[in-house]
């Protein structure tokens, strides 16, 4: 059974100290997650090492990372590679978020360089696609976030993809508290298992964690997991507040 995940995403938000409260908060709620559960942390760079201390020992709770360089160590100012997280640790990274692609220009090359690098290291990638709101206007948001797999991983063994975790996050659902319904999730899901399907076999497919990005709540999780295509969701605004994000949690299908 493939696992059932809940993703935070904090983004560039929180001070030290918010960080930690909200860290404290969520594990007076969940000491450790039941099997087949995982719940996910990427975290700001300077918190991962407190974060990483405070769930540690703790059965299904991980630390990531919401970034990595595009190369290996070297003369890269401001930039964090995956062998770094890997010597601390870090077992999970995001790679290819819409903000990365957007606001930093990251193309499905500069993403199958960092993905490579990623499980190099021994990091697993928590790798994001989504189609921006034209596309899902015209129509054509399957074979857009069906461009973005194959030019990004389809490089990879079978070895390498079971297990693999995949985010789809339609960008017009992001941070903007349209989400997609529980129905086009699933129906886009369902599109991007049948995608790696048709290249490693149903095996392979039916063993990666699709998550939902997209103005996840609380109130509205129980209804996208719910859908047999969606293994959870990966969280940015909700899980800044820790009864929003266990509520989350709580919603994992059993
Ligand atoms: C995200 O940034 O990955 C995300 C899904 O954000 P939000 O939940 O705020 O839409």
């Amino acid at each position: 059974m493939r696992k059932q995940i809940a993703a935070a995403n904090w983004k560039m938000n929180l001070d030290l100290k918010g960080a930690e409260k909200l860290m404290d908060e969520i594990l007076e709620q969940y000491q450790e997650m039941p099997d087949g559960h995982q719940a996910i942390f990427a975290v700001p760079f300077p918190y991962l090492l407190m974060v990483q201390d405070k769930l540690s020992g703790r059965k299904g709770l991980y630390a990531a990372a919401q970034n990595c360089a595009a190369t290996g160590n070297g003369a890269y100012t401001g930039e964090v590679s995956a062998d770094m997280l890997k010597g601390m640790n870090i077992p999970y990274v995001i790679i290819g978020h819409s903000e990365r692609r957007e606001y930093y220009h990251e193309d499905n090359q500069v993403l199958t360089r960092k993905t490579d690098l990623a499980l190099a290291a021994g990091v697993s990638p928590i790798f994001c696609c989504g189609e921006p709101l034209h596309i899902r206007e015209a129509g054509t948001q399957n074979r857009y976030v069906e461009q973005q797999l194959t030019e990004s991983l389809f490089h990879l063994s079978a070895d390498q993809i079971t297990g693999f975790i995949i985010a789809y996050e339609p960008i017009w659902a992001i941070g903007t508290g349209k989400t997609a319904s529980s129905d086009q999730a699933q129906e886009m899901h369902r599109h991007i298992r049948s995608v790696f399907a048709a290249k490693y076999g149903d095996a392979v497919a039916g063993s990666i964690s699709i998550l939902y990005g997209g103005s996840v709540k609380a109130a509205n999780a129980a209804d996208i997991f719910g859908k047999p295509d969606v293994d959870g969701g990966l969280v940015g605004g909700a899980s800044l507040v820790a009864t929003e994000f266990v509520g989350i949690m709580n919603s994992l299908k059993k």
